[in-house]
């Protein structure tokens, strides 16, 4: 039979915010349980060195998120291994339902279930998800030895992804569609003084093409945004890392939104627009978007659910 478990507060996303938020709920006595979702960890389990987290000049993205996995369940948080696919946050105890078949019932719900890499949607990009079309370098990277790569974007996720595939690329053209980076300064001069990165300038990407069977790329064409030249980049791996859009589908018709998605918060606060539903890190965050934002609105949504479960007492 479907098991039902009811907790005071359930986390929903195991990334920075979500295991914060274990950490701070655990400590103030109120049992939570967190579902993991499908990326346990979170967006820095597809990356490397991570170089910005406090206390750690430098630390590998995935090690960190093992690291913080750990001190939320020392701290007593329950940590499950299972995805949720809907929630009815019309009444309290407020519904999850888990691929599992487990039903999850709380009296308060903290959403932390971050963002998703984005894809340009084009048709020949779908064809080849999986085949040369990636949006992880740090996944798929390791396939691309002394192959031609290009990375689509312009921001730090792309320099990092370009950075990265050095290690194994002959080379790396970096398809932008300005003439001005978005990254962080300290990482345009490390793409600067690569000598495998190339930046192509004023581009889009129009088409991938490649082989049918086996399903594999040949090459890119990209066009130029300002002649609509067409230049044609022979190529084995194409990396889009156009950024990330917030993973809000369990709540995007029931929360005040803005954005363009992103999860609305009164201001100072992780309150959404329904009481004792509460959103924390990239979810709610258009702007800084960074882990230690994202652990620190994990800490202020756990802090917030706890007043707000004493004040129902
Ligand atoms: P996320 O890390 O996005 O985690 C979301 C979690 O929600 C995941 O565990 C997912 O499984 C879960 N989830 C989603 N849907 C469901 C569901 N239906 N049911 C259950 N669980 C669900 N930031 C920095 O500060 N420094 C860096 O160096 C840095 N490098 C980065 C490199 C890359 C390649 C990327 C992509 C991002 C990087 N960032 C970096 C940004 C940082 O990773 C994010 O700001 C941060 O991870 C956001 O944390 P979060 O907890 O809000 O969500
Ligand atoms: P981002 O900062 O939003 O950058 C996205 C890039 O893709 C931009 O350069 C954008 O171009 C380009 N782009 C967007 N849509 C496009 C389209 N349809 N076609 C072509 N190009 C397109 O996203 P991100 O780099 O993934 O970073 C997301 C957040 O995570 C940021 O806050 C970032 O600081 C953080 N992060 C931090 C680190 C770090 O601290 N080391 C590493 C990675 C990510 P325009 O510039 O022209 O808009």
């Amino acid at each position: 039979m479907a098991e039902t478990r009811h907790t005071k507060v359930l986390i929903i996303g195991s990334g920075p915010a979500g295991y914060t938020a274990g950490v701070y709920a655990s400590r103030a006595m109120l049992e939570p349980i967190l579902v993991q979702g499908i990326e346990p960890g979170g967006q820095l389990t597809t990356t490397t060195e991570v170089e910005n987290w406090p206390g750690d000049t430098e630390v590998q993205g995935p090690d960190l998120m093992v690291r913080m996995e750990a001190h939320a369940k020392a701290m007593g948080c329950e940590i499950i291994g299972d995805i949720i696919t809907s929630l009815d946050t019309s009444a309290r105890p407020f519904v999850a339902k888990g691929d599992s078949g487990t039903t999850y019932t709380a009296d308060a719900v903290i959403l932390a279930t971050g963002a998703r890499a984005k894809w340009l949607g084009m048709e020949s990009e779908e064809k080849f998800k999986g085949f040369g079309v990636s949006a992880c370098a740090t996944c798929d990277g390791f396939f691309y030895r002394g192959q031609e790569i290009v990375v689509i974007g312009g921001g730090n996720t792309a320099v990092e992804e370009a950075l990265f595939l050095t290690n194994f690329a002959s080379k790396v053209t970096l398809i932008h569609r300005r003439d001005e980076l978005r990254a962080e300064k300290i990482l345009q001069d490390r793409l600067f003084k690569n000598e495998k990165i190339v930046p192509l300038w004023f581009h889009q990407l129009e088409e991938v093409y490649g082989t049918d069977s086996p399903l594999g790329v040949e090459g890119v064409k990209a066009r130029n945004v300002q002649t609509g030249e067409i230049t044609d980049i022979p190529c084995k791996g194409v990396f889009v890392a156009i950024g990330h859009a917030p993973a809000n589908e369990l709540v995007k018709d029931v929360l005040e939104l803005h954005n363009g998605g992103y999860v609305s918060v009164k201001p100072g606060t992780t309150e959404t627009s329904i009481p004792g539903i509460f959103a924390a890190g990239d979810l709610t965050d258009h702007k800084y978007r960074q882990a230690v934002t994202s652990a620190g609105m994990g800490c202020m949504a756990a802090l917030d659910a706890e007043r707000f479960l004493a004040e129902q007492e």
